[in-house]
């Protein structure tokens, strides 16, 4: 068995994994892969194609096995192929692009990356990644006898904003990553001999799993097979117990798992011990004049206001850069007065073209032009506000004044004026509303979570479903934006009860 670069680099984060994914693929794909996983694949497929036009005219080795079609292209010198495939004993690759430079006679690799890097410091860890990326083709392509010249890395340059037709040239980067990659070669070359032996080995690798000592975001999907004495609400649950790695070690190390084993003593921040108070004595923790304080900055009319959005990585419209988010829907429940009758307005773009204009139309139309905007984590929609502005700026003054008005009804939460066994440390919306009004669920609903909305407007706006499925799609994206405005009424309605 050949030990491909998709392993290799699911090795850099986790050996276990990795091995897993080899030996044990029942184990490793349990889980059905989530709405953002599928998205991301959708985009990093999206983006390949796309980079193909910096060099167009190129053969496509379209079987992943097809070493022999392309050692036939390479000895034909084919100038430009897409996904050639080399094997050799041990390794085995497809890669992006290969382009024949007729000045060296070599093969230059070109590495595409449906990414645009963030900050620095994440760029920094990209980049080292990146790095054995290119260093694995390398090495592999050279062993298979390929005269390979420069690597290059095609990213998408954050910086760039469409204006009027996509420019593909300014939209990747070209990073020239060759001597990065030479100077680490031999280390990088022994790592993956390393990992070669420890990914073939047939016997499963023993020991404890490195994630045993973070919290919970940070484990894979088969974190539960290899370590079954772990209950699913323990203490890696923990609130940000994830960033105190000391005590999570000090817990490990004395052999306690399930979260009601903490010792009462043990030390933690105000936050998690109010998280394990209520999980020991199963009762809530209440600060009614918390509560009223909050309520006393909301003013009527109440606006309970939620965006729906799509993260293109390939800028659609003029004035987008990679992966600004489109918004594209919106729900809003308006209570004019205390008891008043509660109206709702919605909004949905499905058309090919750009939804600012008719979205900001709508905002106009449905939005008071006073009181609270409601929203659950204000962040998010206080951004898209910003960024429409920015990109429509004639309308900058009303979006801005919406920003003006919006109250984040996460912050009681945040604040831990009310805190429940069910939340269990978190504050998001799907933790607090099963908790608060358990008669109102995601559950039943065809559209359950954000990331398959985004999903199913893609597919609407891209032709991709039949006249009816779109249809029926757009109406379950209707009821699921509803449900999350309608929930913050249902949770703002709880809250004033509760004082
Ligand atoms: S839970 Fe962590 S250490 Fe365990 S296999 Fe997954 S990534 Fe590796």
């Amino acid at each position: 068995m050949n030990l491909s670069k998709t392993n290799y680099l699911i090795y850099q984060d986790c050996g276990k994994n990795a091995w897993l994914k080899i030996h044990k693929p029942d184990v490793y794909f349990e889980n059905e892969l989530s709405a953002f996983d599928e998205g991301l694949i959708e985009t990093g497929n999206e983006v390949d194609d796309l980079a193909r036009d910096l060099y167009p005219g190129g053969v496509s080795v379209d079987n992943r096995k097809d070493f022999d079609y392309t050692a036939k292209l390479i000895k034909e010198k084919t100038p430009v192929i897409y996904q050639p495939v080399f094997q050799t004993d041990k390794y085995q690759i497809a890669c992006d692009i290969i382009v024949l430079n007729e000045k060296t006679g070599k093969y230059d690799i070109h590495e595409v990356k449906a990414s645009n890097s963030g900050d620095d410091k994440k760029k920094k860890t990209k980049n080292e990644l990146y790095e054995k990326d290119l260093a694995f083709q390398y090495i592999t392509m050279k062993e298979a006898g390929v005269d390979v010249g420069n690597l290059y890395l095609r990213r998408l340059n954050p910086d760039y904003v469409r204006n009027g037709e996509l420019d593909i040239n300014e939209f990747f980067t070209k990073e020239y990553f060759t001597e990065r990659v030479l100077e680490k070669e031999e280390a990088i070359h022994e790592e993956m001999e390393i990992a070669y032996d420890y990914l073939m080995q047939e016997e499963e690798p023993g020991g404890n799993c490195s994630c045993l000592l973070k919290g919970r975001n940070a484990h894979c999907t088969t974190f539960a097979y290899s370590n079954p004495d772990v209950p699913k609400y323990s203490v890696h649950d923990i609130s940000r117990i994830g960033l105190s790695k000391r005590k999570l070690e000090d817990l490990i190390d004395s052999g306690i798992r399930d979260i009601l084993d903490v010792p009462l003593d043990f030390k933690l921040s105000e936050k998690q011990e109010n998280q394990l108070l209520v999980a020991r004595k199963k009762t809530e923790i209440l600060d009614r004049e918390g509560i009223q304080e909050f309520l006393d900055t909301i003013e009527y009319p109440i606006a309970f206001f939620d965006y729906e959005t799509f993260p293109s990585a390939i800028p659609r419209f003029n004035g987008y850069s990679p992966y600004n988010q489109i918004p594209f829907q919106f729900s809003v429940h308006v209570l004019d007065e205390p008891g008043g009758e509660l109206k709702h307005e919605e909004f949905i773009y499905t058309d090919t073209g750009n939804p600012d204009e008719p979205m900001i139309k709508a905002l106009q139309k449905f939005i008071p032009e006073k009181g609270s905007v409601i929203v659950w984590y204000k962040s998010f929609e206080m951004t898209r506000n910003k960024e429409l502005g920015i990109r429509n700026p004639e309308h900058q003054p009303f979006l801005q004044n919406l920003n003006d008005r919006i109250v984040d009804l996460e912050d009681p939460f945040k604040a831990q004026f009310y805190v429940h066994p069910e939340f269990k440390g978190k504050t998001s919306i799907k933790y607090i509303l099963p908790a608060l009004v358990p008669e109102l669920s995601y559950k039943d609903m065809n559209i359950k979570e954000g990331a398959t909305a985004s999903n199913t407007w893609n597919q609407i706006v891209r032709g991709e479903l039949s006249e009816e499925e779109a249809e029926a799609q757009t109406e379950n994206l209707l009821r699921y934006c509803e449900l999350d405005t309608y929930a913050m009424v249902e949770i703002f309605n709880v809250l004033k009860r509760l004082i």
